[in-house]
């Protein structure tokens, strides 16, 4: 049986990045850019005025002076030089005559009725945006391996970047296993369940970047199982759940051996999700997760989350880990790593860690709420109330 780290590392060193294509900026948030996009233009291209106000020559100030032009964002400069002694009427965002160097905002400013405006006195460089100070030409806007957010299109767009490289989606396929199994939409018969798995790991795959496609429920005949494993090759990815337990009626690594897996892991061990097989099929990577919502959960946390990050070349695969301060304590049989579904919460510079109250592995609400697995480690028996351990962090805390 391989631990957690050498399970993890055996699937790092097999999966490969994908190839890169171009993308439209506006499809491209959540996608890893391929390669370094560094910036074909300053930001901001001209100075410009940060405030609503006038425009002035600080060494001018205070004064009272007439109103020479007025120009908004989007206006082009005066087209005449500018006198001494004058001001201008100047709008946010609007270009900055190079002759004036400092911006008096509006409520500092005083019209008189003659039509000259009072400027208190206001230091050289008040309230300009100088050209480039965002950013540079030739500076890197964005690094290779990053995540497009909010923020990263938002400047990509700012530099004029309409279309970006970023490394293809993987395209996932996904089967459940089993003869219990129905899709949501039918209501299960005596005896039957519905296949949860197969959505909640769809919406995993895609908050990892992947593309799920849905293949469909094969029933535990090593056969049909087979056949549909292999049609599913043709995918970046395969994921299948259940069936991999030692259970007569478990199938799949007999199946994914005859669909021509080359299987590499078939138990790890940890708490949930010892059963979980991995392998690969020339370059398509196969995971066989455990049938238990919560086993195949944590498992896809595991392994096959970085897996598909790292294929989309994501210079970041893993979540963020941290210190924590379990509020009770645990006694477990040395040998497996333990997850433990907890609900993090900030107390100061402590993050302390509440348990779910339930914890099987077959209980879909034990992972409500929560947002970290504990982890218990391998060699520990004894927990006690208020250890540090470590913890996954599933969202920010
Ligand atoms: P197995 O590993 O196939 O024996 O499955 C272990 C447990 O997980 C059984 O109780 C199955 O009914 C359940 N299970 C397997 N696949 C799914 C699924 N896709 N959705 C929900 N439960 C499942
Ligand atoms: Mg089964």
């Amino acid at each position: 049986m391989h631990s957690v780290e050498e399970a993890a590392a055996a699937v790092a060193e097999r999966v490969v990045r994908l190839a890169t294509e171009l993308v439209a900026l506006r499809d491209a948030g959540g996608r890893v850019l391929a390669a370094d996009v560094t910036s074909p233009r300053a930001l901001p291209a001209f100075d410009n005025s940060a405030m609503d106000g006038y425009a002035a020559r600080s060494v001018e100030l205070p004064s009272a002076l007439p109103i020479f032009a007025t120009i908004g964002a989007g206006d082009a400069l005066p087209s005449d030089a500018i006198p001494e002694r004058v001001a201008v009427r100047i709008f946010t965002g609007a270009p900055m005559p190079t002759a004036l160097d400092t911006v008096v905002i509006q409520e500092d400013a005083k019209l008189e009725d003659n039509g000259n405006v009072t400027l208190p006195v206001s230091p050289a460089g008040d309230n300009i945006r100088r050209a480039g100070e965002d950013i540079a030409i030739g500076e890197v806007a964005v690094a290779a391996g990053v995540r497009l957010g909010p923020a990263e299109l938002g400047l990509l767009a700012a530099i004029g970047i309409a279309d970006v490289a970023v490394v293809r989606a993987p395209r996932v396929a996904l089967i459940a296993t089993g003869d219990e199994l129905v899709d949501v939409g039918t209501a299960p018969g005596p005896s039957q369940i519905v296949d949860s798995s197969a959505h909640a790991l769809a919406a995993a795959i895609r908050d990892a970047g992947g593309t799920p496609t849905y293949v469909g429920i094969a029933k535990d005949d090593p056969l049909t199982m087979a056949a549909l494993i292999a049609s599913a090759l043709d995918h970046d990815v395969v994921i299948t759940t259940g069936g991999v337990s030692v259970g007569d009626r478990d199938h799949v690594r007999a199946a994914l051996v005859a669909a021509g897996v080359e299987l590499e892991l078939y138990k790890v061990a940890m708490k949930p999700g010892k059963p979980f097989s991995f392998g690969m099929n020339q370059r398509v990577p196969v995971f066989g997760l455990p049938g238990n919502p919560v086993s195949s959960f944590v498992a896809f946390e595991l392994f096959v989350r970085p897996a598909l990050l790292a294929m989309q070349g994501a210079a970041v695969t893993q979540r963020a880990r941290a210190p924590v301060s379990l509020v009770r304590g645990y006694r477990k049989q040395p040998g497996r790593t333990h997850y433990i579904r907890a609900k993090v919460v900030r107390n100061g510079e402590h993050l302390v860690a509440h348990p779910h109250a339930k914890q099987g592995s077959a209980m879909l609400t034990s992972l409500i709420g929560c947002n970290a697995l504990v982890e218990l480690a391998a060699d520990a028996s004894e927990i006690a109330p208020n250890s540090m351990v470590p913890a996954i962090l599933l969202e920010a805390v």
